[in-house]
């Protein structure tokens, strides 16, 4: 959840280690903090809030220093944010500091224990428990002091660890939570994301869990936790530094929003085959004879990733015939699910880390299933555990609510949608007929963008409205799910998604002239059922914002706005009615004055469950 990133090198640690920060912000950040070794010792600035904060409080007295140090920015998960919360975490006697991303969960046995043997905490953190017994451990060998420590917790953990009097050694570890090592010239990085790294080196390892990792400037060592060595392989980052900058808009959300014609036209590339009318998943790993064989398939997934999944459903029973479960992962995981040796369970999650899903994905695994993934962050956890999968390509997601990751999942689904579909049930023609329609969707896309100034304009009116409703049916219901959660993510104004036909059993007592609702009322089948609910709506002195296909003037007899969308087939309708629900939210949430791309109490990977 939190950011991590150290430093060893020949340059000096503090810029690295504060830009470094930055590029990590958007993952967790309610408090960040900095340990570097000098000549005393260590040297530790901590503090709640931003990164901006921190450097107003060290720029003056870090720069010129040390050439090592760790850092990270945190997301509280015991103990609230405040200075003593704030990481890294010392010993009693500021032998050793550490950072740490996941939670220890026998912290509180493992204190009372500390404390009865004399140990002092300032803190409330889980993560000092480890931070103190790393330094009862410590005498000269950081190692061995670590694995020591992590031998009696349980839970998850990325950690960075520096010793007082070892200034060129830095100690890593994961178990559960990502961690990655750049390897430069006399110069090595540890960070929980690539993007801290790139702008200094492109050659990665990934750690895997149970991995320890000795740095220093000039050498690396990996050995599991109970002391085998382990050969890792480097890897090369194929996308740059620019990729992260905001380039020109206001906000990651916006850029992100306004790529997607570019990412939709990526998830694609090379696997979409018009005149076969089908495509190519190669990363499956699964010969066409296996994929025939499945009876059933489960979606797994957390947040904006199973509205995707729940598409997906629509899709795959519509086109390929194939009953579909789409789950919560976090209720998937404890629960005792059925799945037999025809199950196909699907992991859906942008980062590839969401520990809820990776947890499903591995009770699926126990239970024997084939276990594929769809997930963005090349490297992942999810990726690397899962039996196959395909990936996003939609280049890092910086803003905390999803959106280009969004549109690359169904895009994928779509796909995949297509492949089982041909093999299945649909004709030739037929899947030239769909193949054709994904081709043109980056296109529509790029036309519904031009839309931006209609939006924003309809933004300004119900800016100051504080609960809306988002009803859409059939395929674009998930539709109106993803819309709400974008709005509630961004702005924290209450809404909620709901199928059209649902609002008469309950939410329609809620309707007022103070409660908008964003209706997705597209030229499909279930068109007329739509007109019926918005006239429910005006009927109660609601006002109706839909989401109309182009041409369709009869709307604007119902609808007080209308955005208009181009027309394609119904399973492809998400891909483009999604778009305006993602500027509306964006709009409400820059005029309320929110902070777009860092929402409060949000995360962008959910490493804790
Ligand atoms: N559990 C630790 C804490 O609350 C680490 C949280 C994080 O991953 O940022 O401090």
């Amino acid at each position: 959840m939190c950011g991590i990133v150290g430093y060893t090198g020949f340059r000096e640690a503090y810029p690295i280690l504060i830009e470094g920060l930055s590029m990590l912000e958007y993952r967790g950040y309610d408090s960040a903090g900095i340990a570097m070794i000098n000549d005393q010792g260590l040297s530790v600035h901590k503090d709640k809030g931003k990164v901006d904060h921190l450097r107003s409080i060290t720029n003056q007295i870090c720069q010129g220093g040390p050439k090592i140090g760790i850092a990270h920015t945190r997301w509280a998960t015991h103990g609230a944010p405040s200075l003593i919360n704030s990481h890294p975490h010392c010993d009693q006697n500021n032998k050793i500091a550490l950072v740490h991303n996941g939670i220890i969960e026998n912290y509180a046995r493992l204190k009372d224990k500390l404390i009865d043997d004399g140990i002092r905490f300032s803190s409330e953190t889980d993560s000092e428990v480890l931070a103190q017994l790393i330094g009862i451990y410590y005498e000269d060998d950081l190692e061995m002091a670590v694995r020591r420590a992590l031998l009696e917790v349980v839970g998850t953990f990325g950690i960075a660890v520096v010793a007082h009097d070892n200034p060129t050694e830095i100690i890593g570890a994961r178990k559960g939570s990502p961690l990655v090592v750049g390897v430069g010239e006399n110069e090595m990085l540890i960070a929980s994301d690539a993007s801290a790294i790139v702008r200094h080196t492109k050659k990665v390892i990934y750690l895997k869990d149970n991995n320890i990792i000795k740095l220093r400037p000039d050498q690396y060592s990996v050995t599991t936790l109970d002391n085998h060595k382990i050969n890792a392989e480097i890897h090369n980052i194929e996308w740059d530094a620019d990729s992260l900058a905001k380039g020109g808009f206001e906000h990651f959300m916006l850029k992100e929003i306004f790529e997607q014609p570019e990412t939709i036209e990526n998830a694609m590339r090379g696997r979409l085959l018009i005149s076969e009318g089908t495509s190519r998943l190669d990363g499956l790993n699964l010969v066409l004879q296996e994929l025939r064989g499945i009876q059933r398939i489960i979606f797994v997934a957390c947040g904006t990733s199973w509205h995707a999944a729940l598409v997906g459903e629509f899709m795959i029973e519509d086109i390929a015939g194939i009953p579909v479960e789409v789950e919560y992962a976090s209720e998937f995981r404890y629960r005792n699910p059925i799945i037999d040796s025809h199950t196909l369970v699907f992991v859906i999650s942008q980062s590839g880390e969401t520990a809820d899903t990776l947890a499903a994905l591995r009770e699926a695994s126990h239970k024997g299933a084939t276990v594929l993934g769809i997930c963005n962050v090349v490297g992942s956890t999810i990726a690397r555990e899962t039996h196959g999968g395909v990936y996003l390509h939609a280049g890092p997601e910086i803003g905390v609510a999803s959106t280009k990751a969004f549109t690359s999942q169904l895009t994928v689904l779509s796909l995949l949608t297509l492949l089982l579909g041909r093999m299945r049930r649909i004709s030739h023609s037929d899947g030239v007929t769909i193949a054709t329609a994904l081709s043109k969707i980056p296109e529509k896309v790029r036309q519904i963008l031009k839309q931006n100034d209609h939006i924003r304009s309809i933004a300004e009116i119900y800016a100051k409205h504080n609960n809306f409703l988002y009803l859409g049916r059939s395929y674009n219901f998930p539709v109106a799910l993803e819309g709400a959660l974008k709005l509630k993510e961004i702005s924290y104004v209450h809404a909620e998604g709901y199928p059209a036909a649902e609002m008469k059993h309950g939410p329609i007592a809620l309707i007022d002239k103070d409660m908008p609702s964003v209706i997705l009322a597209l030229k499909d089948a279930v068109y007329d059922k739509v007109i019926s609910n918005i006239q429910e709506v005006n009927a109660r002195g609601g006002s109706v914002i839909a989401i109309a296909s182009e041409g369709d003037t009869n709307i604007q007899k119902y609808a007080r706005h209308v955005i208009y969308i181009p027309e394609t087939i119904a399973m492809l309708s998400p891909l483009l009615a999604v778009i305006p629900l993602q500027l509306l939210a964006y709009h409400i949430a820059a005029i309320r004055g929110c902070e777009i791309d860092q929402p409060r109490n949000l995360a962008k990977s959910v490493t804790v469950e």
